[in-house]
């Protein structure tokens, strides 16, 4: 593993091992958007460490979709290529899990791994995504990102034409359906534990050909490892090939936590996001984050900007930094000034 490497970096003050000086970034999460953090601070000769624990939000899905010049790629395959291109800029990336942080009192921060391993870093990027919390529906967990999907834009494509059923959960399931009708035109909205729909939007449903179905669903009909349908409490089946899901987006805040920073409710109860500026920067001083925990409805390509656009950003902190201290050292004591 690369994490035991000790890294020289030509042109800068800082050589970083697990002991010696601070790295200049710790990045917590090596989704796309820690990855792609990575890349331009690594880029721009500054000692970074990726720490990440391997279960990027879109596993469960075969491909990664959407993505200019990468469209199809398995999400392991795209985040592959990351770690070597970051590896072959001198960043190190390293498996693991962070359990906290701390500000230490001379500036900069500790950053404890589950292995009980510490690392010290002068900042912190924390890009560690959301988790989707899917409906407590059987079935729903086991099909989730082949057959059980939320996104049109990752998954609408491979699934045109195809019988769909959204399942309504939340203030969105109409939204969802009317989104998905793009896709589709057999489609049917379960209300399921949704509200039902207004008259205006009955309209807007009806006008569309979207049938509305009421009642709780208990279960998915699979055939031969495919979905067909979706079973009712009241024991009718609908025919369907996809189901339509609404997660809770939950941020991924329990590092942010240790610094006394969280997440915070979204609108209409999609979930949480932890808040910061247009720059990445969240309300503690030097932790930054990038990605779907700031940002829940980023998709690849957005998660992707959004860490090299942060990254950017902290060099830029860092350099004001680095020039402030050059200024205080290279001015002579007052003893010497004649
Ligand atoms: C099923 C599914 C399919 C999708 N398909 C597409 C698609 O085709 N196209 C598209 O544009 N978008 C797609 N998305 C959205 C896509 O997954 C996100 O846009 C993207 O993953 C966000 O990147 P991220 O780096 O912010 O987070 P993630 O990719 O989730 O990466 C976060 C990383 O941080 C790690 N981590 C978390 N906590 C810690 C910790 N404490 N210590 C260390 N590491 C930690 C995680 O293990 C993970 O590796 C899909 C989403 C889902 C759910």
């Amino acid at each position: 593993m690369v994490g035991m490497e000790v890294v020289t970096l030509t042109g800068t003050q800082n050589r970083t091992d697990r002991t010696g000086q601070p790295y200049d970034v710790v990045v917590v999460g090596g989704g796309v958007a820690g990855l792609s953090a990575a890349l331009v601070l690594a880029r721009a000769r500054r000692s970074v460490l990726v720490v990440d624990a391997g279960e990027p939000r879109n596993a469960p899905a075969a491909h990664t979709q959407g993505f200019l010049t990468r469209d199809g790629t398995s999400p392991g395959e795209l985040l592959e290529l990351g770690r070597a291109e970051v590896r072959g800029y001198g960043a190190e990336v390293r498996m693991g899990r962070v359990v906290s942080a701390a500000a230490e009192p001379g500036g900069g921060f500790s950053v404890r791994q589950a292995d009980g391993d510490t690392v010290r870093a002068r900042r912190l990027l924390v890009a560690t995504g959301l988790v989707d919390e899917l409906p407590d529906v059987p079935g729903v967990r086991e099909r989730w990102g082949r057959d059980v999907i939320h996104c049109p834009y990752g998954h609408g494509w491979e699934v045109r034409d195809q019988a769909m059923a959204v399942l309504g959960t939340g203030q969105l399931a109409v939204h969802q359906a009317l989104m998905f009708r793009q896709w589709s035109d057999t489609l049917t909205l379960l209300l399921h534990t949704a509200q039902v729909p207004t008259d205006e939007e009955m309209d807007q449903l009806s006008a569309r050909g979207i049938n509305v179905v009421h009642g709780e669903v208990t279960g998915l009909v699979v055939t031969d490892d495919r979905l067909t349908g979706v079973q009712m409490a009241s024991r009718e089946v609908i025919a369907a090939q996809v189901l339509v899901v609404g997660p809770r987006f939950a941020a991924s805040d329990g590092v942010l936590n240790s610094l006394d920073v969280a997440a915070v409710e979204r609108q209409m109860g999609v979930g949480t996001h932890v808040q910061a500026d247009s720059a990445g920067l969240t309300a503690a001083p030097g932790v930054w984050v990038a990605g779907n925990v700031a940002d829940l409805a980023a998709g690849i390509v957005a998660a992707t900007a959004a860490g090299s656009w942060t990254a950017a950003q902290i060099n830029a902190d860092l350099t004001a930094e680095d020039t402030a201290r050059a200024v205080a050292e290279h001015r002579p004591s007052p003893a010497v000034v004649r």
